[in-house]
């Protein structure tokens, strides 16, 4: 797509540090990482989110993440996937961040707040009912 960041890097109008491809995916290390090794994963063609990444794709980028925490050795780690303003995402091509924990001062800090909900059971008949098997 035009305009988009991530296209120009998987069409190298952009300069990236290259790590790995498949045929529908680029893996590359994160101009501004939150620690050594910080490295984005993402479908070569457009996808603005994970929901509009092809399956085969999203196949490709979780066995690409565990083929790099391997060669890197690496024990703690976050992956991070951002989808929508709100939800931190500034560049809007999909994509998945490997962010290693080496300790506590680096990589991602989580803020964690979890709150009661009187819906969850609700969603959940609905989920149910919408990825039944049988309909
Ligand atoms: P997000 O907030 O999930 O959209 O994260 C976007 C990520 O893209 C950030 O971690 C940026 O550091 C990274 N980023 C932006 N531009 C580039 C670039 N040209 N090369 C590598 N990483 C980039
Ligand atoms: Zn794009």
């Amino acid at each position: 797509m035009q305009d988009c960041l991530f296209c120009k890097i998987v069409n190298k109008e952009i300069p990236s540090e290259k790590i790995y491809e498949t045929e529908h995916i680029y893996a590359f290390m994160d101009i501004n990482p939150l620690a050594d090794g910080h490295c984005l994963f993402i479908p070569k063609k457009h996808a603005k989110t994970l929901h509009d990444t092809p399956d085969t794709a999203l196949a490709d980028i979780l066995i690409a993440i565990k083929k790099v925490v391997q060669v890197l050795d690496i024990k703690d780690y976050n992956i991070l996937q951002n989808n929508g303003i709100i939800a931190h995402q500034a560049v809007f091509h999909a994509h998945w961040h490997l962010i290693p924990k080496p300790n506590k001062n680096e990589g991602l800090s989580i803020l964690w707040n979890p709150r009661s909900s009187d819906r969850q059971e609700e969603i959940a008949s609905i989920i149910r009912e919408k990825l039944s098997p049988t309909k």
